[in-house]
């Protein structure tokens, strides 16, 4: 991984940041005003900006509102929503079928966590949740330990289910989609009118094993300093990596790209 100041050469192709949220954005569990501001300052300075999270379409709603943003893809991938002249608008990544399939597997492999981890909680956001279940391991919670986080891992794929590990949560849903292909699907599927840049154009800055997917499909993907610990965990890591970490870093990226 190579420190920022690295991309230098390439930074006048870059037209826009994807990021992911939790503990990329926020910083222990908040935004601060600083990452916001950048936020901020990036869209005024012209750049597109795509949240990708694991986070449920509950928050995806208000995220696509309210936040100075050009869509979020939210839940692992399965969807993006924009606002689009003034309303609202969605895009499913899975075609409507498969998706009615994904969401009755669902409730069944629920039931079977239930009896195999009693005990285990759900995210406190998990009602918000369309396509993907979020187990709790460390956000409210006493944190598990990695054994047992393997376990659950292991026993959702058991069950045909794809099974990602952020920071806080495993989540788990049916069907082969990923957060890169809820981007790609949202840039070729969204109105013309948003005139949306190509994937390439975008750069992608993340901090977890869930965001390996990025970190390697992007031709530039940046870590925020706290991936450190989870390298062990990822194959192919970011090719950059900010000096601060969460939300600090985020704004380094973002004073950086704007300097
Ligand atoms: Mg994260």
């Amino acid at each position: 991984m190579k420190p920022l100041q690295e991309l230098e050469c390439l930074k006048s192709g870059i037209k826009g940041v994807c990021f992911d949220i939790d503990d990329t954005f926020t910083s222990n569990g908040k935004i601060t005003s600083k990452a916001f501001e950048s936020l901020w300052k990036l869209k005024t300075a012209g750049f597109f900006l795509i949240p990708v999270t694991g986070r449920p379409a509950g928050w995806c709603d208000h995220i696509a509102r309210f936040w100075p943003v050009d869509g979020v893809v939210g839940e692992n991938g399965a969807f993006s929503f924009f606002m689009h002249k003034g309303k609202r608008k969605r895009i499913d990544t899975l075609p409507i079928e498969l998706a009615h399939e994904a969401k009755s597997k669902l409730v069944r492999l629920r039931k079977e966590i239930e009896i195999s981890f009693p005990g285990c909680s759900f995210a406190s956001d998990q009602e918000y949740r369309e396509y993907d279940l979020a187990i709790d391991f460390c956000e409210d919670v006493t944190p598990w330990t990695e054994t047992e986080v393997d376990r659950l891992v292991r026993f959702c794929e058991s069950k045909g289910a794809i099974a990602k590990v952020s920071s806080i949560h495993v989540n788990t849903w049916f069907g082969t989609y990923t957060k890169i292909d809820g981007i790609r699907h949202f840039l070729a599927a969204a109105p013309r009118e948003l005139q949306l840049p190509a994937f390439e154009e975008l750069v992608f800055i993340g901090d977890s094993p869930n965001d390996e997917p990025m970190f390697e499909a992007f031709p530039i993907s940046i870590g925020v300093a706290n991936v450190r610990p989870f390298l062990s965990k990822i194959k192919n890591p970011p090719k950059f990596i900010t000096l601060l970490e969460a939300g600090s870093g985020f704004a380094e990226l973002s004073e950086f790209l704007r300097s």
